[in-house]
Order: C-alpha cells, then structure tokens, then sequence
C-alpha cells in the first residue's frame, strides 16, 4: 500500500538560518541508512518536509528498522500520494486509505487538513468537516473524537494530495555530523557503548578507542568490543576503533606504583593516549561511560584525578545515571547481551583487592614521577602501534 514515508524532524526545524544544513545532513544519513535496504529510494525535501520515496518494491518493515535508527527523525509516516482530481475522487482515496490502514474500524478519529495550496476549492474546516462526514458514513463502527482521537487523519493538499495518519517514533536527536566528532573510550562493559549512543544521538560523530592487555586479555575480549562498536554504528555510522595494546604501561605501573593506586593511574594514562589519538584524528572531546560513585574509580575524587590529565573537554553522558537506567537502555540498544559476556578487560586484571576511593591528587602525582625513566617511550610505542579498524553495521 505505501511507497513513501514523510519524514517528521522536531529540534532541527528550530535551527534558523542553519536549518537546511541539518535538513541536508539529516537526508544523507537517511540514505546512508537505506543503502541497508533492498530496493532504491528517492530522499527529497520539498517545502519544509522530507520525503522518502521507495522507486521499486521495497520491504517495509526493513525500511521502517532502518529509518529507526536515523538521529533527527522524531517519526516516520508511511503516507499515501494521490492525484488532485477532485474532492469526490478525493473522499473516494481516503476511504480506500482508511479501508486498506485499519481492519478494524471501531476507533475514534479526527481530520486534520492543512491547504498549502489556496487555490484549492474547499478550505481545512471544510475539508475536515466534509472529509469526517463521509468516513462516518462509509464505516458506522468510526466515531468523531476532536480532543484524543486514537487516529489523527492528515490530509495535506500540496501540489499532490498527502494522507497519512501513522506516525512511527524515530529516535529523535540531531543528525550525526551536524556537531563534530567525538573520541569514545570504548570498553567492553555495559557503559561505553551507551554513551557512546548517547553522545551520538546530539549529532556527533565517533571515533572510538580500546585498550587491551594481552595475553592477559583475550581475543574475544576484543572481538566483544568490535562487536559493541558495530552496534553502536547502527547510530552513529561507521567508526574508525583504535585498539591499543596496553600490556606494558600496565605493567610498569603495577611495578612501580602503589598497587591501591593502580586503577586511577592506569586511568591517567587511558586518557592521556586518548586525548593524543583524539587530537590526531580531528575529535573536539573524549567520551567516557563514567557515572558517579559507580565504582572506587568514579568517585568524585577519582573522577578529579582521572580528569586532571585532561585538556580536552571530556564527556561523560551517563554522569548522573543509576545502573539499572543504563541497563535499561542497553537492553534497549541490544547491547547488553554483548556488554555482559564475561571476557576480561584490562581494568579487571591486577586489579587492588582495596583501590583507594578518595585518590589525593598530589599524592598520585608523586607516585607517577616512579615511571619517569620509561614511561614515555612506552605511551610512544603504544601510539605508533595503534591498530585501527573500521566498524561499519552492515
Ligand atoms: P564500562 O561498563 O563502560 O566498562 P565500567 O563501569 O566498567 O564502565 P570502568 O571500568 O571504571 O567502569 O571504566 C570507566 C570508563 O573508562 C568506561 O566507561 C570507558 O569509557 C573507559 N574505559 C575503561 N576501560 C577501558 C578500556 N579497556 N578501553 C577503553 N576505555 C575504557
Ligand atoms: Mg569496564
């Protein structure tokens, strides 16, 4: 029955004299997410809307998942196109819509026509009213409702006729690439990949960055962060990851520095490299899945401590979130049953039976002065043996 879809976008209307910037950013990544789909499609603006118009058969529900993932799209309506040839001809396509859309007709609705075109012989309230009348005639089980229909009929008289009356919520947001990009340290745990999502959805584009530990950390330790990468890029389109080997500062610290320590230090050097990999790559800020008090490192102190090596804002989306809420929206992501496979990482090995919670600045200081002689030639041979891997949800 429909070969289109209107496209519904809510903050990027707001956007002034940048709005079509984001009109435009928002249909490439619409195409972008089509190219998932069997069959071609046309993806138009044309007075305000954006409309995608499939060229051959298509397969609906396909094209409905794959929109969903669009950032920007606040709902997708499948809408019907038909010719002005009169408004009996007109009353006739409507009941025909209303027959095929609802097998069962005992609702209660509303018409809502808007005349873009003045020209048109009736104006909205006649429309409304005519176009009401009609429908209660053909289908005695459809009631009149003006304040809470369960069906909003749109009727829009533009150069064609548009009648739909289905509105599929898209995820909302900004269109990725209307705000810059992003470095994500992604891990293989349950955070990351929904800030990075999160992060996402305000139209920023992501790099991402991993640190493993082998041969303490597994090959599917790895494979799991690819894995949550490629779901993330079911959003956010393709993302370079960077894998870091990070075996031998980890090592080294745990030689050199209070094993109490080791957790916030390791966590120092984590940003310090993904800020380096960060600025190399063009990103304006990292992005981390740090909530606090979660664990004895995202205490506020800890947080402080981590955050001192930073010159790049850093990003922490879920700051303020519970587990369960992450959770929840994990589950929603369809990370988390890749999230909670139980590889190890690299922050779970040698990990302190009691890490400080309250780190004192200063003090973490003095202690990283004991990896002075070697440490920088390790972050240097960790960058230059930085593997990248393109992630793309196919
Ligand atoms: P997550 O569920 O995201 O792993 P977490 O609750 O396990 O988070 P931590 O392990 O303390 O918390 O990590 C805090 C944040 O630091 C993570 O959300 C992630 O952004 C980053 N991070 C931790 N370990 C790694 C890693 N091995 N590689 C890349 N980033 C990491
Ligand atoms: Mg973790």
């Amino acid at each position: 029955m429909y070969k289109s879809f209107l496209i519904k976008y809510a903050e990027i209307g707001v956007k002034g004299k940048n709005r079509y910037l984001f009109e435009d950013r928002l249909c490439d990544q619409i195409r972008y997410a089509l190219t998932r789909c069997e069959g071609k499609f046309d993806v138009v603006k044309s007075q305000g809307r954006i409309f995608v118009n499939a060229c051959a058969d298509f397969d609906y529900d396909e094209a409905v998942e794959n929109l969903k993932t669009v950032f920007g799209i606040t709902g997708i309506c499948p809408v019907v196109h038909v010719e002005d040839e009169g408004f009996e001809k007109l009353c006739q396509d409507v009941i025909g819509y209303i027959d095929q859309a609802y097998s069962d007709k005992n609702f209660t609705f509303k018409v809502d026509a808007r005349r873009a075109r003045k020209n048109y012989p009736k104006n909205s309230m006649e429309i409304n009213c005519d176009i009401g009348e009609v429908l209660l005639d053909a289908f005695p089980d459809m009631r009149v409702d003006v304040h809470k229909p369960d069906v909003m009929l749109h009727i829009e008289i533009r150069e064609k006729i548009y009648i739909y009356s289905i509105v599929i919520p898209g995820p909302g947001g900004l269109p990725v690439g209307t705000n810059g990009k992003g470095m994500l340290l992604l891990s293989g745990g349950i955070d990351s990949p929904v800030a990075g999502y999160m992060i996402s959805k305000r139209g920023v584009k992501l790099d991402a960055v991993y640190f493993n530990a082998p041969p303490y950390t597994s090959e599917r330790a790895t494979q799991k962060v690819i894995d949550l990468a490629r779901i993330v890029a079911k959003y956010s389109g393709p993302i370079h990851l960077h894998i870091i080997n990070f075996t031998d500062i980890q090592l080294y610290i745990y030689d050199q520095c209070p094993h109490d320590e080791l957790t916030i230090i390791m966590r120092r050097y984590m940003m310090r490299i993904a800020e380096e990999l960060a600025g190399k790559n063009g990103c304006l800020g990292l992005i981390t899945g740090e909530s606090i008090g979660q664990v004895a490192s995202q205490t506020m102190q800890s947080l402080m401590a981590t955050n001192d090596v930073c010159t790049m804002p850093v990003y922490r989306p879920l700051i303020g979130f519970d587990k369960q809420e992450i959770v929840e929206i994990s589950e929603k992501l369809h990370t988390y049953e890749t999230s909670i496979q139980p590889y190890e990482d690299c922050c779970t090995i040698f990990v302190a039976k009691h890490p400080v919670t309250k780190p004192n600045l200063n003090v973490i200081r003095i202690h990283e002065r004991n990896l002075d002689e070697k440490i920088d030639e390790l972050v240097r041979t960790a960058l230059e043996t930085d593997e990248v891997i393109e992630i793309v949800y196919r």
